[in-house]
């Protein structure tokens, strides 16, 4: 099949090359052997190699480097990755080159429980819109992120709670077709986490935690530098954490989940509660323009001073907090990055999240700092073009 003999590497040296070109950008071609410690002689082998398959450009002088000029070398210009997150509401697709700098991007509203064929039919249009796939550019790889647990190996999603339809759909095989590229498919956290590492607040992190509060909630876990997916790819499925027995039953049919108190869906459910109940005049008002409510209604109710949508608020971070201050206990993260919809609410719900945290971290020197996502909704397609260029910037 052609869309599997994607130019690669052809060893470790070459793969580390262009990982590090990647993340470190155009390089002068004297330093770069110290960067890779590779000689000389094995150096100019291995770019040989590289431009002559077409994954390295080498161009003309640069910078001189103690008195001499040395040409420049960069991941080939015309390198392209699709990044592509598929959130319980919402699709963003992004289009970057070799440096997974973003060249175009396109978010709109998408209900995933459309199904697999519909969702992912408008993914491929979306890309085409950002000039890539069949009629476009050729694509070097392209990265999915799914909401729900995913089989990274079979590329398809598996038992996905909120994705009707989706179970072991071949959502790889389908869009390598489509795009005619390979294709990675993964977790949204984890690829929220991916982007967070190579172009957000995570950069220089070896091992932290992202986590994701949308519709649902989840943990990224990154260790060494690579995500930790567990045997199966649920490894980081906090959501259905049991905070209390007697709590309120879970879309999951358990009771008390993290989840169920807080997130998307749950937060909906208690502000049109409050609205409903004339507890808040403010999501009344917002109930009644709009016929529902979400995070956002809630996050500008509580930044007008609403008391309803302030302990809302409070709450659910005291929750989040609880559960996030085990984790860390267990894990010992260099840095927590929260993230997704629900993250919009800001300095409040940090606030909430750190007192938990570190009233329960002791001692206090295995508390990290705990930050908001720098790349907010665009974490998700950087993370998901970074899993796409891993496997094929590795060899062959
Ligand atoms: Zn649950």
């Amino acid at each position: 099949v052609e869309v599997l003999a994607a130019v690669r590497p052809e060893n470790a040296h070459q793969a580390r090359l262009l990982q590090v070109l990647r993340d470190a950008g155009p390089h002068p071609r004297a330093s770069l052997g110290d960067l890779v410690s590779l000689s000389r002689s094995r150096l100019a082998a291995e770019l040989d190699r590289l431009v002559a398959r077409g994954l390295v450009d080498v161009g003309g002088p640069g910078a001189s480097r103690g008195g001499r000029r040395s040409s420049v070398v960069r991941v080939a210009a015309g390198t392209r990755f699709l990044g592509v997150d598929v959130g319980a509401t919402a699709v963003r697709v992004a289009l970057t080159d070799g440096e997974l700098n973003l060249l175009a991007y396109r978010h709109e509203p998408m209900d995933v429980r459309r199904g697999p064929e519909a969702g992912l039919r408008r993914v491929v249009e979306l890309a085409g819109t950002l000039g890539a796939g069949p009629a476009g550019v050729r694509l070097a790889g392209a990265g999915v992120g799914l909401p729900g647990p995913v089989s990274v190996r079979d590329g398809t999603p598996v038992s996905p709670p909120i994705m009707p339809g989706w179970h072991r759909f071949p959502v790889r095989e389908v869009l390598a077709t489509e795009l005619g590229c390979p294709v990675l498919v993964d977790n949204d956290v984890n690829i929220m986490a991916l982007g967070e590492r190579q172009a957000g607040v995570a950069r220089a992190v070896d091992d932290f935690l992202f986590i994701k509060i949308g519709t649902g909630i989840g943990c990224g876990i990154v260790v060494r530098g690579e995500v930790y997916r567990g045997t199966t790819g649920c490894a980081g499925d906090i959501g259905h954490i049991c905070v209390s027995v007697d709590g309120p039953v879970c879309a999951c049919g358990n009771t008390g989940c993290l989840e169920a108190y807080f997130g998307g869906a749950a937060l909906a459910r208690d502000a049109a509660a409050a609205a409903s109940a004339g507890r808040s005049a403010f999501l009344a008002h917002r109930l009644a323009e709009a016929g529902t409510l979400g995070p956002s209604d809630v996050a500008d109710a509580a930044d007008a001073g609403d008391p309803v949508a302030r302990d809302l608020v409070r709450d659910g971070a005291a929750r989040i907090g609880e559960v996030l201050g085990g984790l860390v206990s267990f894990v010992n993260p260099g840095l927590v990055v929260v993230g997704g919809r629900v993250a919009g609410m800001g300095h409040a719900l940090l606030a909430g999240i750190r007192s938990a945290v570190y009233r329960r971290s002791v001692p206090l020197p295995a508390a990290p700092p705990i930050v908001l996502s720098e790349l907010g909704d665009r974490a998700g397609v950087v993370g998901a073009a970074r899993l796409a260029s891993d496997h094929v910037f590795s060899a062959a």
